[in-house]
């Protein structure tokens, strides 16, 4: 150890390297439940640095943690050894001017989710990415755990965004990936496999992101239900009426509301007829010759004919839009500020979302009566944050955590759906994901992970076992 600390802190400066003592703001998790305390935290500003670091991580076998923003929310991007080293990206953050004919830009790994929408708009063009955490989300993580957010459903996950990346290997080699078109078939899809890889096979330090024309009209509305099923359908008509301008289907629940209002100050509820969920619609347009109000006022009255519903309101400004979008985006921070929970992150096909709802809301009072359940998410995509309060008056939960996990897993299989939809696995779901995979899928993880990893060094213990 002392000699690695010597060998590093020799070409690492002052401000690039920071000691075990001094690695608080880096070694928990963004949730404060993971996180041993690492080695030190190694912060590179360039490509060579980080293969610098690399190869001598993997001549002294030391275990390396990519960390982004550390907005991970499976564990995934903190320690969950004693020693690993801590790789922060957070300098590796310049932004290109963007290709406005090719409609990409060139970033660093580092850069910060909002930074990037910022520096997009002097360009009127926009990353379509976009999720709670994006003050402090960065590309490389974005990247490394293929995000969703809630426009995936329209635009795709990040894996659809990344046109090119370059990538430092686990002994230090550079793998070159910078290119900028979309179609490029010369062999095996070798970006993607960064994408979703959660730090495990390497580590990003560029990426090439492709762009979409910024919208130059939006109309955002929330309308209240008291029952499911009609939010699910309305959600669903009106993207057979205007599917080409719909950006953005979310929906919460009544119970995260209130999580909200008690923790966060400041917060205001527009909508005068609170009800039990509420759908949160989003339409833009890239030209200004459409009228999008009536266009899109139409389509939400034919939308909800014949569904009940308890009330609508549509903001036009973006300081409305705002208030509306922070009902959504607080869920999370609500939901943490509220104690103990467990989260889930699942998907189904969204024709079985009430299905899911109904099953999971009766099993789980099955295992622990009383349970506070608090849904919301991606109705766009069927992608459900699926999270549970202890009963009121009780502290945690009796130590059924895992039947929670494997019954609402479970769940979402049957109904062709995915345990993990876009947190990822990281540390805290491998274990149910190697109960749950099958074992062709798992041996082809496995060979994966060995073949770009030997020594098992990058992110150990994320995604896949590294032995049976
Ligand atoms: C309030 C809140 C809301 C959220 N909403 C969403 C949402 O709507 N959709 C969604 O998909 N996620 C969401 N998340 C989860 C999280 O923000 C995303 O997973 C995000 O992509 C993580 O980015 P990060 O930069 O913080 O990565 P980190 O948390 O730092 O790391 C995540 C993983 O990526 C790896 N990694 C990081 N940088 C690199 C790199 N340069 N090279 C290789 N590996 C790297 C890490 O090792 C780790 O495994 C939310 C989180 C919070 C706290």
């Amino acid at each position: 150890v002392t000699t690695f600390l010597k060998k590093i802190t020799r070409f690492l400066g002052d401000n690039e390297w920071i000691d075990a003592s001094n690695s608080n703001l880096w070694s928990r998790d963004w949730l404060d439940k993971f996180g041993e305390i690492p080695i030190g935290v190694a912060i590179p500003s360039s490509t060579n640095q980080v293969s610098n670091i690399l190869k001598l991580c993997y001549n002294y076998e030391v275990s390396v943690i990519p960390q982004g923003g550390n907005t991970s929310l499976v564990g995934g991007s903190v320690s969950n050894k004693k020693g690993g080293l801590i790789l922060s990206m957070s300098r590796m953050n310049d932004i290109s001017s963007p290709d406005l004919i090719g409609r990409s830009v060139e970033v660093g790994s580092g850069v910060i989710l909002e930074n990037l929408h910022k520096e997009l708009k002097k360009s009127n063009m926009i990353l379509p990415m976009h999720l709670g955490s994006q003050g402090s989300a960065q590309i490389g993580g974005l990247i490394s755990t293929n995000a969703g957010g809630t426009h995936a459903f329209k635009y795709g996950m990040m894996q659809d965004l990344v046109l090119g990346m370059e990538v430092v290997l686990p002994g230090g080699q550079v793998w070159n990936g910078m290119r900028s078109v979309q179609k490029d078939n010369t062999g095996y899809q070798l970006r993607k496999i960064f994408c979703g890889a959660e730090g495990s096979l390497g580590v990003i330090t560029k990426a090439i992101l492709k762009l979409t024309p910024a919208p130059k009209k939006q109309i955002t509305a929330l309308v209240s239900f008291n029952d499911i099923n009609s939010l699910i359908k309305v959600a669903s008509n009106i993207r057979s009426e205007i599917d080409e301008f719909i950006t953005a289907i979310e929906f919460f629940s009544d119970s995260g509301l209130k999580m909200i209002e008690k923790h966060i100050s400041g917060f205001s509820i527009p909508i005068r007829n609170r009800a039990s969920f509420y759908l949160l619609l989003e339409a833009s347009t890239s030209t200004e010759k459409i009228s999008l109000e009536s266009i899109f006022s139409f389509a939400l009255e034919k939308a909800m004919k014949g569904e009940d519903h308890v009330d609508a309101i549509v903001a036009l400004t973006n300081k409305q839009r705002a208030q509306l979008w922070r009902l959504r985006e607080d869920q999370p921070e609500g939901q943490r500020l509220s104690g103990a929970q467990l989260k889930h992150d699942i998907s189904v096909p969204p024709a079985h979302i009430q299905s899911f709802l109904e099953t999971a809301n009766k099993n789980c009072q099955r295992i622990l009566k009383g349970v506070r359940i608090n849904a919301f998410g991606h109705i766009g995509d069927g992608n459900i944050h699926y999270n549970i309060s202890p009963p009121t008056g009780k502290k945690d939960f009796l130590n059924t955590d895992k039947d929670f996990e494997l019954m609402i897993a479970k769940l979402a299989a049957e109904l062709g759906g995915s345990f993990a939809a876009e947190h990822g696995i990281g540390t805290s779901k491998v274990d149910l994901a190697e109960t749950l995979r099958d074992y062709q899928e798992r041996d082809i993880m496995r060979s994966i992970k060995r073949s770009f990893d030997q020594k098992a060094l990058l992110n150990p213990g994320v995604v896949v076992h590294e032995k049976d």
